[in-house]
């Protein structure tokens, strides 16, 4: 089939791939020439691993192709895939000028009976409100929209759309939906399930598995905060709540609280769409709050820490080394990091931050001013009195703790995803103070 991609980004430059690979003929649309660029040279402008190399024999085989919004691509495509940004708007509710903009450009230069998928994460109703914005802009309602929500996570995209848990794709018209299926029938045939549903309940189920996921991030995260009162071990904990198979044991890990481009962009959309529509998300709300003082109340555990361990009336500059500026290990995205909320806070009380990442340095530097930056997690601690480990990455969890320690200036480790042994950290003479757990005295 021929597909053309709205919008090369982390959803659309992997599915746009992944579908190429499946056997599409795919031309991803890209407006910003920074994106543009570097994909029509050869070069991946993300960093997603073994992303490069689909891309690079799906270019070969003629498959994939890189296009402005000019494209003539658009007038012969089965299929036109919405992957733009849906960012927070002003009151946590949904931002759609980029649909709605991507829409109107595309609308008049599609064939009769081509399909306008939408593959954003967009609140309930958007398909149908995108669908009559395309039928006035034709004069006719000949193109029809449906919802096709993207389950990927960024770090392992390639094997979530391949080997997808589930595809969900609802649709108001049957023929629509017949066309949806031929697209997706290489993946469905190897076994992937498939949920056909209306256009609405697609929306809903997007918003709601996200909420389900962030929801268990909060409330592991709270369980945490209680088993440091209470003189408890988070990880004992949530591998005896964990074999209960009504609960698992994924997505128990405590850490800084959620952040990245989805969670808490679509549990504020969530929240404000239940607002809007008279049914209050108030579970939700409270999660919201409750991550955002997490974040807060980080820096401020680290402060407080410095502060305990300056001599006397003597105050010298404090210098702390942050070790992982993405908001999670696998990718480069540091939309919401913990990172753009603890190290702002740390540098406005004074402190010195120098900062380290190994994939994300570049995108956290231009928001981060004021920052040091190091090529190696050494190199960051040196003269630090202080490391704080935000990001899971796997060379963190291998440091070796006694070279750290020589480095730094003073002994205290902040090992906010329990990445590092505390008696191993301990024996490198380091204090590690990590998540749910017992503080070193
Ligand atoms: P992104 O910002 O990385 O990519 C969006 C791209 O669309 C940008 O490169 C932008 O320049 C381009 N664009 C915008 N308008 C355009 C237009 N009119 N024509 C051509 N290009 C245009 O965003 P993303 O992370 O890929 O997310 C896209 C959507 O997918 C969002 O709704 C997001 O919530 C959802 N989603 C993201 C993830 C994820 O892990 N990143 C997972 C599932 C769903």
């Amino acid at each position: 089939m021929n597909i053309v991609m709205i919008g090369a980004g982390y959803v659309g430059l992997t599915t746009g791939a992944c579908l190429a690979h499946l056997g599409h003929s795919v031309t991803c649309v890209e407006s910003d020439p920074r994106r543009l660029g570097p994909l029509r040279a050869g070069d991946i402008p993300i960093y997603e691993p073994g992303l490069a190399d689909v891309v690079q024999a799906c270019r070969l085989s003629g498959r994939l192709q890189f296009a402005d919004p000019d494209t003539p691509a658009l007038g012969t495509a089965d299929v036109v895939m919405l992957a733009v940004g849906t960012p927070s708007g002003a009151d946590g509710d949904i931002d759609l000028a980029q649909i709605h903009e991507a829409a109107r450009q595309i609308a008049p230069r599609l064939r009769p009976g081509a399909v306008i998928a939408i593959k954003s994460t967009v609140v309930a109703g958007t398909a149908r409100s995108v669908a009559a914005l395309v039928a006035r802009a034709r004069g006719a309602g000949d193109v029809a929209v449906v919802s096709n929500p993207e389950f990927l996570r960024e770090g392992s995209a390639l094997a979530d759309f391949l080997t997808a848990d589930r595809i969900v794709v609802g649709a108001d018209d049957p023929a629509a939906a017949g066309v949806m299926a031929a697209l997706y029938a290489p993946l469905t045939e190897q076994g992937v399930p498939y949920v056909r549903t209306g256009t609405i309940d697609a929306e809903l189920i997007k918003y709601a598995a996200n909420a389900c996921l962030a929801l268990r991030i909060g409330f592991v995260n709270e369980l945490a905060d209680l088993c440091e009162a209470a003189g408890g071990d988070i990880a004992r904990v949530t591998e005896g709540i964990g074999l209960d198979s009504r609960i698992g044991p994924r997505f128990l890990q405590a850490g800084p609280g959620f952040g990245g481009s989805c969670f808490p962009k679509d549990t504020r959309a969530f929240a404000a769409t239940g607002r809007r529509l008279g049914a209050r998300q108030t579970v939700i709300e409270a999660l919201i709050a409750a991550n955002e003082a997490r974040k807060t109340a980080l820096a401020g555990r680290i402060l407080q820490a410095l502060d305990a361990r300056q001599n006397g009336t003597e105050r010298r500059p404090r210098r702390v080394a942050v070790l992982g500026m993405a908001f999670k290990a696998g990718t480069d995205d540091v939309r919401d990091a913990a990172a753009l909320s603890v190290v702002p806070a740390l540098t406005a009380a004074g402190v010195t931050v120098t900062g380290h990442d190994p994939k994300a340095r570049d995108q956290a530097a231009a928001l981060l001013p004021g920052v040091g930056w190091a090529d190696d997690p050494y190199d960051a601690a040196a003269g630090a009195d202080a490391v704080v480990i935000l990001t899971e990455w796997e060379e963190y969890r291998r440091l070796d703790l006694g070279r750290l320690a020589q480095r730094m200036s003073g002994k205290l480790l902040f090992d906010f995803r329990n990445l590092l042994c505390p008696d191993a950290a301990a024996r490198a003479g380091l204090d590690c103070i990590g998540i749910g757990r017992a503080a070193p005295p």
